[in-house]
């Protein structure tokens, strides 16, 4: 059995023509476009590289993104400063800090001071809580997450009932893509670095959700047959075949997975464009609300 290979990309483009046209009805109606504030500190390559793509979808969709750049040393109150200038911006409908910040910043205090109903990444505690909450409804749910749940959607798989696997508990993927599971009814189980025996529970998983962060780390035979696996882990590896001198793989090994499983996300190309498809979704989203309440 050779799997699928699930291609976050064309799923991508097609829901941004759909945000497209909602930008341009939006704009239509307000005479001025849904803006997204953006918040980088320091010159983490990685960083820099993932702000410019999600201004460069903005731009595609009608978004204006409006762009706070601080050095690496920027004091804790200039960034603070930062959120809370986005915050009073009526032109700013969303905003996104793009993390990790810099060590000597207290990210905690920054994402606190996100308005939240300008949290276009879903991540401020408040929406967390709510997501976690039978019964509430948080304002947004968190990028990545959400894209691979769309993902899951997009391919029909059954998540009701299913066993759901998520290794990884952070806050921004591991953590909140386990509750959005449970809100679908799956059984999730949480790993992470001091789970015992993890094969053990991905042997039992109809959906594995991998998020973190070590280079094909999971093997195809600690796999269940006829899985579905998102795979969220994005590893910049050296490889002197490429052309580059490196590439990106996911953390699952994708030649051994795709012998077992029924289908995996691509790496990269799989849940990175869906990630920042929702953000532009959310902003969206924040735009309507702010609107409708002015
Ligand atoms: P974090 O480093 O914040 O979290 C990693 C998680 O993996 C932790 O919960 C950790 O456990 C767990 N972990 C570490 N080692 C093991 C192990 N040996 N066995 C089981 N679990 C382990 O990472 P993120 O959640 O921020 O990101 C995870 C990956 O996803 C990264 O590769 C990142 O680049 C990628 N990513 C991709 C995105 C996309 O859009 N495609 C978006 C965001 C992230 P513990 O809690 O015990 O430390």
């Amino acid at each position: 059995m050779s799997a699928t290979l699930i291609d976050g990309e064309v799923i991508a483009v097609r829901m941004r023509a759909e945000i497209a046209a909602q930008v341009q009805q939006f704009t239509e109606q307000h005479h001025y476009a849904p803006g997204l504030g953006v918040v980088l500190v320091g010159d983490d390559p990685a960083s820099q590289m993932y702000v410019r793509m999600k201004r460069k979808n903005c731009k595609e969709v009608g978004i204006e993104s409006y762009a706070h750049y601080l050095p690496a040393d920027a004091t804790q109150a200039q960034v603070e400063e930062a959120v809370l200038s986005l915050n009073q911006d009526t032109k700013v409908h969303g905003i996104l800090v793009q993390l990790p910040l810099p060590k000597h910043l207290n990210e905690e205090a920054v994402l606190n001071l996100i308005s939240l109903e300008k949290d276009a990444d879903g991540i401020h505690p408040l929406n967390m809580g709510l997501l976690a909450m039978r019964g509430r409804e948080p304002l947004f749910t968190p990028a990545t997450p959400t894209g691979c749940l769309v993902l899951l959607k997009e391919m029909n798989v059954p998540i009701a009932g299913a066993n759901a696997v998520v290794v990884g508990r952070s806050n921004i993927v591991g953590m909140p893509v386990a509750l959005m599971l449970t809100r679908e009814n799956a059984t999730v189980t949480i790993c992470h670095s001091k789970t015992r025996d993890l094969p053990s529970y991905l042997r039992e998983a109809d959906i594995v959700i991998a998020a973190i962060g070590l280079p094909e780390f999971i093997k195809g035979d600690w796999l269940k047959p006829g899985a579905v696996v998102i795979d969220v882990g994005t590893n910049k590896i050296d490889d002197a075949t490429a052309e580059k001198g490196y590439r990106y793989v996911g953390d699952v090994e994708l030649e051994s997975a795709q012998a077992v499983v029924k289908a995996i996300t691509k790496v990269p190309g799989g849940v990175g464009p869906l990630t920042r498809t929702m953000l532009l979704a959310n902003t969206m989203k924040a735009a309507y609300r702010l609107t409708a309440k002015a």
